[in-house]
């Protein structure tokens, strides 16, 4: 990248060549001063940052086909019909999880259009949706959306099947009072998909009634006809629309007698057919109309349906109203659904598990629909706080998504790198050693992309050309700052002046700090700001718990015949840690510390 490369085309710089107020009219829109000007003629380093952002749905997923496969063989039940096991998916953060279910959920939905057999997938992060009843609302209002495409798609088709029957009736009409059968039976069909093969041998047509091509036997079309109940609208008519190479009959058709099909419209039922002529039949053959008014009657029950859907407001109804809102949306028609839980742990930690108990029931009541579960969680602790038998449901079949080793991640990143990055801007080891980091930080490869993407923008805003290995560490640093200062952030008040009592050891020289002394800081604290004062007892569990956190160092020693105590040092940057500590306002009315760190040579 040489510099006159970068400072081509510069049209941006127009306005300051040209001066001011040469043209009053122009100085409004063009008189800048040039504040963005210099940051936009660098050559920027990124081609496209959004794919290394966490939101990013990668296409291809290295070293996870194993689980996807897993994840793919289980669910493949769906499609024929049938009721997938449950799935419960675990593994640390950054493994891959989320994409990966995501993936296949797409997958799954794609297919199941292709091969017109009626399943759902519905994802909820219960990270954002905590409680049964979110979680309840949501999903019930996803299916009412659903039912209400559905009804629409039905009346549509109904709508052409009665314009058939319309015509066909007045043609019949004629054809009785000319009393010539020859005409009728010459005359074109009406023009319907469901009567498509209306010149066809009739046995064909009551095994295959719907469609010409005898390869594309519609899988849902089981002959299983019901009359027009008031269970809901059918997928008949998609089915029917589908003719698109699938492979064989045998692979994708459903079980049959699975679920009771509505097959209105198209049915396979050769006793519905009610011509008078066995030459032209009428489009309601193979339906389960036997008249227009019959038609017209079931448009109306369907608009009632649609009308009688009430979306569920996002507070406010007893649990029990939004369950049973959302169970008849689920079973209004005949469909196979997968509800994905991702962080299922949360809605366990917040809730209880009342709503998997719920889900996990259904199918036992479900007339139409069924109903599984897939449930994502970063430990498997949280299945300890489940009912047995809630616990041995949701656990019927288990993925497990290992971290990825610095290698795998390597290949992660190298994916990503291609797209995301201009050619030529990293250095050669820039990638392995985002890749060693994040290896460190359990094979996380959310974290390898964080800090491939922080290193872009550090090299972007220090002007380089390239992103080198030091721009890596620096990227390192930043997130660990900024993971610290959020930790920090949203410690409680109690362990904010336990943290800010080592703070004002450290920072007065102490070293080797015993529990003894944080303490007796930590009590001058309290009573300067008016806080409760915990027991020792307290504030050394308050210790060991900013130590996991990472924030602080305490290792036991023994003092021999005085028994043992707790050494205790800062583990992060001290001055931004207080900075923090003191943007908290309860802390920051704390002013002349230095008494307070004398003080502990009194006590
Ligand atoms: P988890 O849900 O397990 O915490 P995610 O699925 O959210 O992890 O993955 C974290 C990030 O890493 C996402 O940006 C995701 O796209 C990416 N990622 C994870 N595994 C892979 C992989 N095998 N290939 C490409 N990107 C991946
Ligand atoms: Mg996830």
């Amino acid at each position: 990248m040489s510099d006159d490369n970068t400072h081509s085309d510069r049209t941006i710089n127009l306005g300051t060549t040209r001066g001011f107020g040469a043209d009053i009219e122009e100085t409004d829109e063009e008189s800048n001063q040039g504040l963005f000007d210099d940051l936009l003629s660098g050559e920027p380093i990124f081609e496209n940052k959004e794919v290394l952002r966490p939101s990013y749905t990668p296409h291809q997923l290295p070293h996870r086909s194993d689980q996807i496969n897993k994840m793919a063989t289980i669910l493949v039940a769906a499609l024929r019909g049938e009721t997938p096991s449950n799935i419960l998916i675990y593994g640390k953060t950054g493994t891959g999880k989320t994409a990966s279910a995501k993936f296949v959920s797409k997958e799954l939905e794609t297919t199941s259009k292709k091969y017109s057999t009626p399943c759902d997938v519905e994802y909820i992060n219960c990270e954002v949706t905590d409680t049964q009843y979110r979680v309840l609302a949501q999903l019930a209002n996803k299916f009412i959306e659903e039912n209400e495409q559905l009804i629409d798609e039905r009346i549509d088709s109904l709508q052409s099947l009665l314009s058939a029957t319309d015509s066909y009736d007045s043609r019949l009409a004629e054809a009785t009072t000319d009393s010539s059968d020859d005409q009728l039976a010459a005359s074109e069909g009406p023009d319907s998909r469901s009567n498509s093969n209306t010149v066809s041998d009739p046995l064909d047509s009551i095994s295959d009634p719907s469609d010409p091509d005898p390869n594309s036997t519609s899988s849902i079309q089981t002959g299983n006809t019901t009359s027009p109940t008031h269970s809901g609208p059918d997928s008949a008519e998609t089915a029917t629309s589908d003719t698109d190479g699938r492979p064989s009959p045998e692979e994708t058709t459903p079980e049959s007698g699975d679920f009771p099909l509505e097959t209105e419209g198209s049915s396979a039922d050769p006793s519905a057919s009610t011509s008078p002529e066995s030459t032209d039949r009428s489009p309601l053959a193979e339906t389960p109309f036997s008249s227009a008014d019959e038609i017209r009657t079931r448009i109306e029950e369907l608009e009632a349906d649609r009308d009688s859907f009430e979306d569920v407001p996002m507070t406010g109804w007893p649990t029990d109203r939004v369950y049973s809102v959302f169970f008849d949306a689920v079973d209004y028609s005949e469909r196979v659904v997968v509800i994905m839980l991702d962080e299922i742990d949360k809605l366990v930690e917040k809730s209880g598990d009342d709503t998997l108990y719920n889900l996990s029931r259904m199918n036992s009541e479900l007339q139409n629909s069924r109903v599984s579960i897939i449930g994502i969680s970063n430990d498997l602790k949280f299945t300890d706080f489940l009912d047995p038998r809630v616990k041995s449901s949701l656990g019927e079949e288990e993925i497990v998504f290992p971290p990825y080793d610095a290698n795998q991640l390597r290949d992660i990143l190298q994916h990503r790198a291609e797209v995301a990055f201009k050619s030529d801007v990293l250095s050669p080891d820039v990638i392995p050693l985002c890749a060693a980091f994040a290896a460190q930080e359990h094979g996380d490869a959310r974290r390898a992309l964080d800090l491939l993407r922080t290193a872009g923008e550090l090299a972007e805003r220090a002007q380089a050309e390239t992103i080198i290995e030091e721009h890596v560490r620096k990227a390192q640093d930043k997130i660990e700052l900024d993971r610290v200062v959020e930790v920090v952030r949203t410690l409680p008040t109690q362990s904010k002046l336990v943290l800010f009592s080592i703070i004002l050891l450290e920072k007065n020289g102490v070293h080797s700090i015993n529990t003894g002394e944080v303490f007796n800081i930590y009590k001058r604290l309290c009573e300067e700001i008016d806080a409760d004062v915990l027991t020792q007892r307290r504030v050394t569990d308050l210790i060991s718990e900013l130590d996991m956190l990472g924030i602080v160092n305490a290792v036991v020693v023994s003092k021999g015949r005085y028994g043992r105590t707790k050494e205790i040092s800062l583990s992060v940057p001290l001055e931004e840690t207080e900075a923090v500590l003191l943007s908290d306002s309860r802390l920051s009315d704390i002013d002349d510390v230095q008494p307070f760190v004398q003080a502990r040579f009194d006590n």
